[in-house]
């Protein structure tokens, strides 16, 4: 039985030197050390050796167990401690690795450009004032000079909310709304978006966007009101562009002109873009109607204004050379990174 004892301690400090995972580790446990392996049950016949051979076969029992036992925690430790390293490395983060690159993204092209108009007009003095995109029926017709039966108003086919609400059909609406509010002088532009139900198609869209203007002073001429839309022209579509004033009609404004710019993408020789003309039309303008005055209060005697207004997408067009509005708010990245 010693030399079975000797037999069981090599074999099982020799596998337990031999694992080389935490599980073959446990295997050997099982088979020398757990209650049926076979260290144990060969500790339980030293019981039923005879009495007088107990002593010496039990020291050594003991120290093979012990030895075993001790040779086992060891290694152990040692296995435990190369897995948590292993878990370490595998966690560990190469800063060597390159980054994963992240698309920063950017704003709009038509915020981009309303944001580029309202600058150009602050430097001028303008400050930007924006409103509500549900108005009253008084701030985008009535007092605008467009009374319920004013044939204007079939233009701007609206969608109505209720009798005296809808969505406005231009920005002008936050002229009146700071008119009423505040006394001369006043400079603002107020960009924001419209709606008019309007067939879609590559020049309309039933939602488009809006920059309109409004100065009113003492002495305001419509010499005053050219030549800051000239300014505004130059700083927006380049030192050379050409810019005429056509006489035109606006229930809101009198005088009142269109105003055209030489085409960008022929430069007035004519094109498609242009229509074989060589200008293009950017935006309506005119001194503001008495009547629109006399609607906030104002002493017409005293006040002059001018006021003016332009479609951004449209002005973002002619400037990118982009011929189908309807890209603009189709959400495409492939067009809209252009713009980045
Ligand atoms: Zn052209």
């Amino acid at each position: 039985m010693l030399s079975r004892f000797e037999a069981i301690e090599g074999e099982a400090i020799g596998q337990i030197a031999a694992a080389k995972t935490l599980e073959e580790l446990e295997t050997v446990r099982l088979r020398y050390l757990s209650r049926k392996g076979e260290l144990q049950q060969l500790l339980r016949k030293v019981g039923q050796l005879p009495v007088e051979h107990r002593p010496r076969v039990g020291e050594v029992a003991n120290r093979v167990r012990e030895a075993v036992q001790s040779a086992f925690d060891a290694r152990r430790r040692e296995l435990e401690a190369a897995e948590q390293m292993r878990i370490l490395e595998s966690e560990k983060i190469d800063v060597t690795m390159p980054g994963r690159i992240w698309r920063i993204g950017s704003l709009h092209p038509i915020t981009q450009t309303i944001n580029e108009i309202c600058a150009i007009f602050t430097d001028l003095g303008f400050e930007v004032v924006e409103g509500p995109e549900v108005e009253t029926e008084w701030h985008n017709f009535i007092a605008l000079n467009m009374p319920p039966e004013h044939p204007a108003r079939d233009e701007h086919d609206s969608f109505y909310i209720t009798d005296q609400l809808l969505l406005r059909t231009e920005t002008s609406a936050v002229q009146i709304m700071v008119m009423e509010s505040r006394q001369p002088p006043i400079r603002i532009v107020s960009p924001g978006r419209v709606y008019r139900r309007d067939e879609v198609d590559r020049t309309h869209s039933h939602t488009f966007h809006q920059v309109e203007g409004l100065l009113v002073d003492e002495d305001v001429t419509f010499a005053d009101l050219k030549g800051t839309l000239m300014t505004f022209a130059r700083r927006f579509f380049g030192e050379d562009v050409k810019v005429r004033f056509r006489p035109h009609h606006f229930p809101f404004t009198e005088p009142s002109a269109e105003v055209d710019v030489s085409c960008l993408m022929c430069n007035g020789a004519g094109c498609p873009v242009c229509k074989h003309r060589g200008w293009v039309e950017v935006l309506g303008c005119g001194m503001v109607h008495p009547n629109v005055l006399r609607n906030v209060g104002y002493d017409i005697e005293r006040w002059q204004g001018y006021a003016f207004g332009m479609g951004v997408e449209r002005l973002a067009m002619l400037r990118y050379g982009i011929d189908d509005i309807r890209l603009f708010f189709e959400n495409d990245l492939r067009f809209l990174r252009q713009f980045v």
